[in-house]
């Protein structure tokens, strides 16, 4: 796909998803960071189904800190894995220890707290902090490489060509139009692409006719 018509392919998707933001219901980094941590494999609306009752028993860091994983495993169960309920727990003992229990707001010291990778960390940066960043879930990865914005076999890859493709201040959009429109349309199992308005611009599309 040519540059021209992979910028046109982004007008599109940014004229189709005006509105699309973070479905992660959250107030502040902590809560955004915790929010991250459980939506690893889990729908945006099963985590913001039990993360209300959480952050009201561990309203910040250094409550959270103090958490027994016996007690806030059984919140969160419904997200899958025991380990993000002690990843959670570990990450809020290094952000009291060692950020005096704030949420840092740096790649390189998000990536170093339990649970925290390089997805996590991209998506507390642009939506909790407001700092660019792009964020490479399944989603992205998937839809990305099927219109053929870029062609790569990792999430690292696909950061590195998308971020040197949009323009720095459309990182986080970006990151969420792409979200949307493969929840929505561009499935992993069933594209619609029938109803699909990128189909005159989409590699997977001209290749499957
Ligand atoms: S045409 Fe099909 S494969 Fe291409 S982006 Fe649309 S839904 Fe996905």
């Amino acid at each position: 796909m040519t540059k021209a018509k992979k910028e046109e392919a982004l007008a599109l998707l940014e004229e189709m998803y005006p509105e699309a933001k973070a479905e992660l219901v959250f107030s502040n980094p902590y809560e955004m960071m915790v929010a991250t941590i459980l939506s690893a494999q889990c729908t945006d609306r099963q985590v913001n189904k039990v993360t209300p009752a959480v952050f009201a028993r561990y309203p910040d860091a250094c409550a959270m800190a103090e958490a027994r994983e016996e007690d806030l495993y059984p919140m969160v169960k419904s997200c899958g894995f025991k380990t993000k309920a002690a990843n959670i727990i570990a990450a809020c003992r290094m952000i009291r220890d060692e950020y005096s229990g704030q949420v840092p707001d740096t790649m390189e010291d998000l990536t170093r707290l339990p649970g925290v990778g390089r997805k996590t960390a991209n998506v507390v940066l642009y939506n909790a902090f407001g700092i660019p960043a792009f964020a490479v879930d399944t989603h992205v990865f998937r839809v990305s490489n099927r219109i053929g914005l870029c062609r790569a076999d990792t999430v690292e890859e696909t950061e590195r060509q998308m971020t040197r493709l949009i323009p720095k201040e459309k990182w986080g959009n970006a990151h969420h139009w792409l979200i949307w429109h493969g929840r929505r349309v561009c499935k992993a199992q069933r594209p619609d692409c029938e109803a699909c308005g990128l189909r005159g611009l989409c590699d997977e599309y001209r290749k499957k006719r």
